[in-house]
């Protein structure tokens, strides 16, 4: 079955000619491209026919696991059938209406209605604009600015980037735009002091009260946040989080923003990052396990408040993208959520897989190199310490993530390193025994770090 590439030039080519998203290209060249040319379950395979288990389910959205037929055949009946229509001029086409509906019978009682995107990128310029129209449109034209957070991930386009808390993205071209502001994080290990995880999240929580204050209530359309930072190193909020925000956003009359590109569809054993802490966002932008990365598609679910004032008060929204609810992307969707059903594999992330690699996972803290092993559900996160006991981190965070995860890729098991946390979100349908497998190649690469570590 590992069959080489038909191209034996591949990595040549692709030297040539492929500029990569997110990567430094000199570097890239000389070190050459991994080529994946297979997959199946939670594997995949390279050009050399190296087969890796694939501990981050693509990047976060491989929910269902690769090599499912019944999405790829959906797709290719809808293809046959009706290959593209646009939703713009009174028109849908069924895939996309009934995709709608999907998601609302899953995101809760005040989530009715979805705008569709092609990616969370584009969810998050839709949800920007959508708040700022909501506002005006009630009166409150000076509602405008947007509050987020430092570390925060929310796609890479113009509002994407500046909504984001990446100041390395943002020194590259000259972001963000003017009218978002950044508040502090709740990462408790790095930033918390001597503090309780308990009274750091309420002291980060109440950063979005101070800057309320400072701009004005009357200037604020909206507070957005990853319910867990994905990006930023699964940063894990203390359970005094939340519901501090929650209670601000509601208090101050301003929108609260759930951005569930990562959280969404089971990952942390609910539907929605929100059910699993509780709180009710007005926008949800949503993408990657909305298809498990089959197809690209995404969207902004909208609460029955915001979207009474977008049907009944606005007239023409005038925003939206070509391939808005693509029937083909829609149909793929539609497959992957009846398939998450009909397994029960929120359920199963919820009950018995997700409680298993919780164990698994943070048996890691008991290492010397790691600070901290966080987790809900099948995301989670092993800080590295250069000192258990003080909490230190190494002088160059970003290189020791690299080494650690190189190690882990040598010895065929695939995991992200943000910084200096490694991170893993394998797809919901990995076994028990490819859990163990996964916690031992880190384990194994901690202890490669141990006997390696630089100072
Ligand atoms: C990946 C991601 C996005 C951006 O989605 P794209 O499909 O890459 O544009 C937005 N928000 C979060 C939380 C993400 O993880």
């Amino acid at each position: 079955m590992n069959k080489p590439v038909a191209h034996s030039n591949l990595g040549a080519i692709d030297a040539a000619h492929h500029l990569h998203p997110f990567s430094d290209m000199k570097k890239l060249n000389a070190d050459g491209t991994r080529i994946i040319h297979r997959a199946e379950g939670v594997n995949i395979w390279d050009q050399n026919g190296k087969k890796y288990l694939d501990a981050f389910a693509g990047l976060w959205c491989v929910n269902v696991g690769y090599g499912r037929n019944e999405i790829a055949e959906a797709a290719y009946r809808q293809m046959q059938e009706l290959p593209y229509y646009n939703t713009f001029f009174g028109t849908t086409t069924p895939p996309t209406t009934l995709l709608a509906q999907k998601i609302a019978s899953h995101a809760g009682p005040t989530l009715n209605h979805v705008f569709f995107t092609n990616s969370g990128s584009e969810a998050s310029d839709t949800w920007f604009r959508m708040a700022r129209v909501y506002w005006k449109v009630l009166g409150h034209e000076t509602k405008t600015q947007v509050i987020a957070r430092k570390n925060a991930y929310h796609g890479s386009t113009v509002a994407g980037a500046s909504l984001g808390g990446m100041q390395w993205m943002h020194e590259q071209g000259n972001l963000p735009i003017p009218g978002i502001h950044h508040i502090g994080q709740p990462y408790w290990y790095a930033e918390g002091g001597d503090l309780s995880p308990e009274e750091f999240g309420l002291k980060v929580a109440r950063e979005l009260e101070a800057k309320i204050d400072e701009l004005g209530e009357e200037n604020v359309a909206a507070f957005v946040a990853e319910p867990i930072q994905g990006a930023g190193g699964v940063i894990v909020p203390p359970e005094t989080y939340w519901p501090e925000i929650s209670r601000i956003c509601k208090a101050r009359n301003i929108l609260l923003v759930s951005d569930e590109v990562i959280c969404g569809f089971g990952r942390l054993g609910s539907w929605f990052g929100h059910q699993h802490y509780g709180y009710e966002p007005d926008l949800a932008p949503v993408a990657k396990g909305l298809s498990s990365g089959y197809l690209p598609i995404g969207g902004v679910i909208v609460s029955d408040r915001v979207a009474d004032v977008m049907i009944g008060e606005l007239g023409d929204f005038y925003h939206g993208y070509t391939y808005s609810g693509h029937p083909v992307c829609a149909a793929a969707a539609l497959e992957n959520i009846r398939i998450i059903e009909e397994e029960g594999l929120v359920e199963r992330v919820r009950d018995d897989i997700g409680p298993y690699f919780t164990e698994a996972w943070r048996s890691l803290a008991d290492h010397e190199m790691v600070g901290e092993a966080v987790n809900v559900g099948l995301m989670g996160a092993v800080q590295i310490t250069a000192d258990k006991a003080t909490r230190r981190r190494f002088e160059k965070p970003d290189d020791i993530g690299t080494l650690v995860r190189n190690q882990c890729v040598a010895n065929g098991v695939i995991l992200r390193a943000t910084g200096d946390r490694m991170l893993a979100s394998p797809p919901l349908v990995i076994s028990r025994s490819e859990v163990d497998q996964t916690v031992e190649t880190l384990r194994n690469a901690l202890d490669w770090l141990k006997d390696n570590r630089p100072e």
